[in-house]
C-alpha cells in the first residue's frame, strides 16, 4: 500500500496511564468515554473526509483506545511501524496535554524526520509555549475550522511549498525561528464540512484496524452518534472554554458558524439510514433562530427519523417550540444544563434563565 499522506493520533489524557497510580475522580461521568478521554474529536472526521476529498490519504488511529483495550499494546512497536509524511496529534481538550505532548515526543523519538502537527482549542490557545518549550511539536494547526489549512500544510510538506501561506498556521524553521501566520481563515459556515460517517467505516476497511477508528469503549455494545449544528456559542459560560468570548479570544470568531439546518437534517437521516443508535443534536438548534430551528424540524419531519434524538439546548425551549419537536420527532429527548437549583448559582455562572422558565419547558416536555 501506497503510503498514507497524514496519521492522525489520538492521545490517552495521560500517556502512562498503565503504569501510574492515578486516581483520576468524577471527571469524565457525562460523557461516554472513560476517564482516559480515549473519545477522538469530531473534527478527525472532518479533516480526514476532507482531506481524502482532495486527495489525500489520511489515517486515524485512536492509540488511547488501542492502549486502553490492551495493556500489554506495544506504544513504541506500533508507532516505529507507520511512516507518514506527518503526524497529526489533537490537543483539542486541556486533559490531553500530557497525554498530547508525550505522544509527540515519542514520535519524534522514533521519527526525528517526519512532521507533527497538533491542533484543537487547547493547542491554539497555548500556540506560543507549546512552540518555545516543546521542540517535538514543529507545526501548529490554529483555530477551530483547519480542515483547509491542514489541506494547504500538508500541500506544503509534500511538494516542499511555503509554509508562510498557510493560514491559521504557527511554525518552527530549520533554524528554529517561530512564525505565526494569523489565524484568518474562519468560515462563516459549516456547509463545506461533510459529518459523513459512512467515510470512517470505509477507512476502517481499508486499513484494517477496527481498533484505530473506534470512537470510544464500549461503542459497539452502546453506539451513540452526535451531528453538529454549528461551532462557536451566543453564550458566555465562565467555565467554558467554547464560549463566545473564549471562540473571539482564542479563534478570532466573532459569531458561530453554522450548519445549514436542511443539511444538519439530512445528516440525521444519513446515519439513521444505516444505524438505530441514539443521535445527538449538539449546539442548540435555537441559537441559530426561532426560523433556523422550525426549518429543521420541517425537515426532520419529512424523514420520519426513528433513532432516538437528543437534542441539546443551552436556554429551556418555550412551551411552542417544545410543541412543535413534539409534532416533528417520534422520538427525542432534550438535554439542558442548568448547573444549579438555585438561580442565582446559575447566573453566576452565566446562565440567565429563573426556575419559571425551567419548569414551564419540563411541564411542556412531560405533557
Ligand atoms: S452554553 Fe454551553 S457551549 Fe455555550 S458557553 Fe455555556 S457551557 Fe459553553
Amino acid at each position: 500500500m501506497k503510503p498514507v499522506d497524514l496519521i492522525l493520533l489520538h492521545p490517552p489524557s495521560v500517556y502512562r496511564f498503565r503504569e501510574l497510580p492515578i486516581f483520576h475522580g468524577p471527571i469524565s461521568d457525562v460523557i461516554p468515554s472513560s476517564s482516559i478521554f480515549e473519545n477522538y474529536p469530531i473534527g478527525f472526521l472532518t479533516l480526514s473526509e476532507y482531506l481524502s476529498r482532495h486527495g489525500m490519504s489520511v489515517r486515524i488511529v485512536n492509540l488511547a483506545m488501542k492502549m486502553l483495550r490492551d495493556f500489554s499494546f506495544d506504544v513504541d512497536g506500533f508507532l516505529a511501524k507507520l511512516h507518514p509524511a506527518a503526524f497529526g496529534i489533537d490537543l483539542h481538550w486541556l486533559p490531553h496535554v500530557d497525554g498530547a505532548l508525550s505522544l509527540a515526543e515519542a514520535i519524534k523519538r522514533l521519527h526525528p524526520g517526519i512532521p507533527v502537527i497538533f491542533g484543537g482549542l487547547s493547542a491554539t490557545y497555548y500556540r506560543q509555549e507549546i512552540l518555545r518549550d516543546y521542540p517535538f511539536v514543529d507545526f501548529i494547526v490554529c483555530g477551530d475550522s483547519t480542515e483547509e489549512p491542514l489541506r494547504l500544510l500538508m500541500e506544503a510538506i509534500l511538494f516542499h511549498g511555503d509554509y508562510g501561506t498557510v493560514p491559521n498556521l504557527m511554525w518552527r524553521d530549520g533554524e528554529g525561528k517561530v512564525t505565526e501566520n494569523g489565524i484568518s481563515y474562519r468560515p462563516t459556515h459549516l456547509d463545506y464540512v461533510h459529518f459523513d460517517y459512512s467515510h470512517p467505516v470505509k477507512m476502517t476497511m481499508k486499513y484494517h484496524d477496527p481498533s484505530g477508528y473506534l470512537p470510544f469503549r464500549n461503542w459497539l455494545s452502546n453506539p451513540v452518534m452526535a451531528v453538529f449544528s454549528c461551532r462557536g456559542c451566543l453564550h458566555d459560560c465562565v467555565s467554558c472554554g467554547g464560549s463566545a468570548s473564549a471562540f473571539r479570544g482564542i479563534c478570532k470568531r466573532e459569531r458561530p458558524a453554522f450548519r445549514s439546518p436542511e443539511l444538519l437534517a439530512k445528516d440525521v437521516r444519513n446515519i439513521a439510514r444505516v444505524t438505530g443508535a441514539p443521535i445527538m443534536v449538539i449546539g442548540d438548534l435555537l441559537q441559530g433562530g426561532n426560523g433556523y430551528a422550525e426549518t429543521f424540524l420541517q425537515a426532520i419531519r419529512r424523514y420520519r427519523i426513528r433513532n432516538e434524538l437528543a437534542i441539546e439546548f443551552f436556554h429551556p425551549p418555550p412551551p411552542d417550540f417544545v410543541r412543535k419537536m413534539a409534532d416533528s420527532l417520534i422520538n427525542f429527548n432534550v438535554e439542558i444544563s442548568p448547573e444549579s437549583h438555585d438561580p442565582r448559582v446559575r447566573k453566576a455562572f452565566g446562565k440567565s434563565y429563573g426556575n419559571d422558565e425551567l419548569e414551564a419547558s419540563i411541564d411542556a416536555l412531560i405533557a
